[in-house]
């Protein structure tokens, strides 16, 4: 397929499956009608890379519905001057939204394969602000904390201690919680506590802990 037909469906599914459903951040809006979604999809699964729908991309990970992924990057509500850390590269889509929107991004993925082509994907679109870690997300990023912003894509059974230590105070987090039922929870964090508000059921990988 050419790249102007996948432009072509990339507005389509931006009008009617991210605008439609009233996600509304104009920038965020616009990063999605700009980034090549089918760049980061397994060759044999191209021609859905639009589609209204998460999609397989190796080592029985998925690459999430592009609605969820618009809706948890509307959420963080950013300006372009965070520091973000995000968990569970993946095929790398979700990072380059945030590279788009945010200053810098900390992205740290698990499995050796998907972090190696999110890397090579994202330096051939020529991405100079994402730092790579591989290793377990559970831990954060201790070396690059405080972050403004904390994006997960992949659901602890409980919201992990060291993520919400890692967050600067008036710091955002938006992570999947649970094991079976799964809920996309939304933590901001105050001097000496923390709101935290439950936005959606979901349904994401586990993120998979190491001890
Ligand atoms: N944001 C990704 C979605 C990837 S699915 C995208 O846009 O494609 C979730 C990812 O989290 C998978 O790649 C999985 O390997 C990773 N993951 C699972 N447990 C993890 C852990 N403990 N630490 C880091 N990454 C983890």
């Amino acid at each position: 397929m050419k790249e102007d037909n996948f432009r072509e469906k990339r507005i389509k599914m931006v009008d009617s499956q991210i605008r439609a459903k009233g996600v509304v951040g104009s920038k965020v809006l616009k990063v999605m009608e700009k980034i090549p979604r089918h760049r980061f999809i397994p060759e044999n699964t191209k021609a859905h890379a639009y589609a209204d729908e998460p999609l397989p991309i190796g080592k029985g990970q998925t690459i999430s519905q592009p609605y969820i992924v618009a809706y948890m990057t509307d959420a963080l509500n950013l300006d372009g001057s965070e520091k973000i850390l995000e968990i569970g590269t993946g095929s790398g889509y979700q990072t380059a939204i945030l590279a788009e929107i945010g200053r810098e991004i900390y992205t740290v993925e698990v499995i050796e394969l998907l972090a190696t082509r999110a890397k090579k994907v994202l330096s051939e679109l020529s991405y100079t602000n994402i730092q790579f870690k591989l290793g377990d997300g559970n831990e954060g990023w201790d070396e690059h904390a405080l972050y403004d912003a904390i994006l997960v894509t992949a659901a602890p059974p409980k919201i992990p201690d060291k993520l919400v230590e890692q967050l600067k105070i008036g710091g955002r987090m938006i992570l999947p919680v649970g094991v079976t039922f799964q809920e996309l929870v939304y933590i901001e964090k105050l001097k000496n506590k923390f709101r935290k508000k439950k936005l959606l059921p979901v349904r994401f990988v586990p993120l998979v802990s190491m001890d």
